[in-house]
């Protein structure tokens, strides 16, 4: 087999740093150079519309990107699953592509089909289910690393991931999502106080189109338990056998982890399943609810407005009342753990 793994050698002439988050960039720059396709598709990134809506002291974009077609339209039932060769299994990965060992458990590849200016995926190098709770601290570890540039996210196997049979996380330049610039603005205002306690403090979102968690602290072990016990909570209203639904970014500064857990209520909005000039190809994910929403084709990008913004993430995500079920359950349990 071709050697996948790149060399810190390899990579020095593209890296200003040491740091593992230095050698992240460096490998994109690498890859531009060495791989054409991923270096046309970083190009039309540069050409790409965007249009931005303005809420009550938020935003939320939407990118027109039709290099991700695939993804947003990706199916993601049992057949079609087992039907097609695992794209992130590394005997599957295009002839170019190189990657950085992460942990000895995971590679660090380039995302040849962007959505942020810099964008990797973080396939493990075991084929395994998408499953979050074995991989908290993982997901932590990773964005302590990163976090100098980038976010780390993880979209759920029911919950937008285009290869759910496959555990892999994926990772962009934090500056490029409204929500990493909102979070401190907001506090007080659409992200309120819930529990705090020494080194953690959890936040939930209120009239923010999109209900969900804020936890900042630098305890990892407090995280993992806030984290364990929202997936247990939501647990109750999903089949047993599988992980509910569920998006999280992970950012790391100042000494401390900001992770945002978005519970989810649906997979794709109605508008996705709607038939001729009814249909948007809308398929949010963590980016989208990260406040940048994707679009492939034209002429969704031209359709979509602030109306069908807002009704499409109240669709997808977790309702109020059970939002607040879930949120009255993490309190009891962060007073033990947290
Ligand atoms: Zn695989």
């Amino acid at each position: 087999m071709r050697n996948v793994i790149i060399s810190r050698e390899e990579l020095r002439p593209f890296a200003k740093g040491d740091s593992l988050a230095d050698l992240t960039k460096a490998l994109l720059n690498q890859q531009k150079t060495s791989w054409e396709l991923l270096r046309k598709n970083y190009e039309s990134l540069n050409k790409i519309e965007i249009k931005t809506f303005s809420f009550d002291g938020f935003e939320i974009k939407v990118q027109f990107n039709p290099g991700r077609i695939t993804s947003s339209t990706a199916k993601v039932d049992a057949a079609s699953i087992k039907a097609r060769k695992c794209f992130l299994c590394l005997e599957n990965l295009p002839e170019g592509q190189r990657g950085i060992p992460f942990n000895e458990d995971y590679l660090i590849l380039a995302n040849p089909y962007p959505i942020f200016r810099e964008h990797f995926t973080i396939p493990s190098l075991i084929h395994q289910p998408q499953y979050l709770k074995p991989a908290i601290n993982d997901l932590l570890k990773l964005s302590k690393e990163l976090g100098k540039y980038y976010v780390v996210f993880y979209n759920g196997p029911k919950a937008g991931a285009s290869a759910p049979d496959h555990l892999h996380f994926q990772a962009g330049e934090k500056n490029f999502l409204p929500l990493y610039i909102e979070i401190n603005k907001l506090k007080g205002e659409k992200l309120l106080e819930y529990y705090v306690n020494h080194n953690f403090t959890l936040y939930h979102s209120k009239d923010y189109l999109r209900n969900l968690f804020l936890i900042e602290s630098s305890d990892a072990n407090k995280i993992k338990k806030a984290i364990e016990s929202i997936l247990d909570s939501l647990q109750e209203f999903t089949d047993l056998d599988e992980e509910p639904m569920i998006n999280i970014l992970s950012f790391f500064e100042g000494e401390k982890w900001k992770i945002i857990v978005i519970p989810r209520e649906k997979h794709r909005p109605d508008y996705y399943f709607n038939e001729g000039e009814e249909q948007i190809l809308f398929s949010p994910a963590s980016v989208d609810l990260g406040g940048v929403c994707i679009t492939p084709r034209e002429e969704d990008f031209k359709k979509i407005s602030a109306d069908i913004l807002v009704d499409a993430l109240k669709q997808v995500t977790i309702p109020q009342e059970k939002f607040l079920r879930v949120l009255a359950r993490l309190k009891d349990v962060c007073k033990i753990y947290c």
